[in-house]
């Protein structure tokens, strides 16, 4: 009786840790666990954000690395547009966040199964909580490059650019013509406070990528995809992709399990200790994928808006490496966490960031960021922080010094709405800090409004540009008024008048 007992018992116990996924999920009601992504790029004038579900990564004791675990809704695609941008403030999702998720199927009247699901929960079980903010440390990024090779698909899709140019535009070194590659270009603008050192970076690759695949569900194992789709978003839990026909999630995964896979035999392979260490890297890795430009993706690049997860990455379509390392500096600081920079409207309006319009930024030159994006990422700070409703005087006085000379350089106003002023000048020195500031905002005293805060996890704040000052003019918005009131040797002596 007692080993009956025993045995029943043993037969209905609950596994640790694991669950047989075929029992608790069927095809209307799906339940798993998966990490977000948000993602952001700029297609056709609008800003076109996506929010992402992939499988959380687990370590893997057979090659000593970690993995993409197997789960129901790897590479999909949970909003776009307005509504992922919605959907993340108000769930306050952070690339790198993993949830238990649950998805009901669509039917709709007369159609009957739309094959598509919806989010019915959602439950965080570890929010991500890594900083790059600079707190007093330099910051030495890790990253791995990969050179992406779809000439499995087309033949011009083939890898765009070989790794001696990839590593001109990255380092640094005294001959090197490249004067606004990545390490310049971050220790620059950064004033030395992040660093991207070919010490901690891996090119790696060409990596050919297969044109389709499947990566199955576990609760279908067997499952084939359909001959032929218009489209494939939303729709299935297995994974299946074509390069050949769409740049979904799925396709953006399928490439990043194969880099993967990729570098981890190459590791294995040649027993380079480098690579070995950044694929061991826990702590905001950084992927940058090289994509060649006939891929079917409407954006040029495409990158995690912060790097909170383990790993994040960032996607360029690249036509002329040394022309698009903007891009590449661009997609990059996505993944350190900023934004767009507005005017107005207009999401890339900013022609003073590299976070908005850096079209007009030629070859050799940098274009680093606005007064509000560098306070957000601790890169500058200001000379004065100033509350309206504390101030005894209808008049103060300030020198703001010119940005590029020093890291406390703008001026922080607070009327109940925040406000960044700062003086900037280009530099006529190729490769130096605001060798790219078109000459319409050079010796200009900006005013930028921007209300987010030093923070990861405050979400739906852009930086805009209001105003840039010529010596003598002025801007208001009705409670204080900003005026350019000279150029002085050290900067730009600016009066704030209380109204
Ligand atoms: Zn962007």
């Amino acid at each position: 009786m007692l080993k009956t007992i025993l045995s029943f018992l043993l037969l209905f116990a609950p596994v640790q840790g694991s669950f047989d996924k075929s029992i608790c999920n069927n095809d209307d009601y799906l339940q798993d666990e998966v990490m977000f992504r948000y993602k952001s790029s700029y297609v056709n004038g609008q800003e076109y954000a996506e929010l992402q579900t992939v499988c959380p990564e687990v370590y893997d004791p057979v090659t000593d690395y970690y993995k993409p675990s197997s789960c129901l809704m790897n590479g999909w695609t949970l909003a776009i547009g307005e509504s992922a941008i919605n959907m993340r403030n108000t769930y306050e999702i952070a690339t790198g966040d993993i949830a238990n998720v649950g998805l009901q199927k669509e039917y709709s009247r007369g159609i009957g199964n739309s094959g598509k699901y919806k989010l019915d929960s959602l439950v965080f079980t570890k929010r991500s909580g890594s900083k790059e903010i600079y707190s007093g440390t330099s910051i030495d990024l890790r990253t791995i490059v990969y050179i992406m090779d779809f000439s499995s698909c087309n033949p011009l899709w083939k890898a765009p650019v070989i790794a001696k140019d990839v590593e001109l535009a990255l380092f640094n070194s005294p001959n090197n013509s490249v004067k606004n590659n990545l390490e310049t270009y971050y220790s620059t603008c950064s004033y030395g406070k992040t660093s991207f050192l070919p010490e901690f970076t891996q090119i790696v690759g060409p990596v050919p990528v297969p044109c389709s695949g499947v990566v199955p569900a576990p609760y279908r194992p067997n499952y084939k995809p359909p001959i032929s789709k218009f489209s494939r978003r939303n729709e299935t839990v297995n994974d299946w992709w074509d390069i050949s026909k769409f740049c979904t999630a799925s396709e953006q995964q399928a490439w990043e399990r194969v880099a993967l896979n990729y570098s981890v035999e190459l590791a294995r392979a040649t027993g380079n200790i480098k690579l070995d260490s950044l694929l061991k890297w826990r702590n905001r890795l950084r992927n940058l994928y090289i994509l060649p430009t006939g891929l079917k993706c409407g954006w040029s690049g495409y990158a995690d808006v912060t790097c909170t997860s383990p790993s994040c990455s960032a996607y360029v379509k690249i036509g002329s490496l040394f022309n698009d390392l903007h891009l590449i500096m661009h997609e990059s600081m996505h993944n350190y966490g900023l934004e767009h920079a507005n005017r107005g409207i207009l999401e890339y309006g900013d022609p003073t960031d590299l976070m908005g319009d850096f079209n007009k930024a030629g070859r050799n030159t940098l274009l680093c960021h606005n007064a509000p994006n560098l306070f957000r990422i601790g890169w500058a700070s200001s000379v004065g922080n100033i509350t309206i409703s504390e101030m005894t005087s209808n008049l103060a006085s300030f020198v703001i010094p010119v940005m590029s000379r020093s890291d406390k350089n703008m001026l922080f106003i607070d009327n109940g709405a925040k406000y960044y002023v700062s003086y900037r000048v280009r530099n006529a020195t190729i490769g130096a800090f605001d060798s790219a500031l078109h000459k319409s905002y050079s010796e200009k005293v900006q005013i930028h409004g921007y209300n987010g805060t030093q923070s990861e996890r405050v979400f739906g704040f852009k930086t805009n540009i209001l105003a840039a000052l010529s010596v003598g003019s002025s801007w208001t918005n009705g409670v204080i008024k900003i005026t350019f009131n000279s150029i002085v040797s050290d900067g730009a002596l600016v009066d704030l008048y209380k109204l």
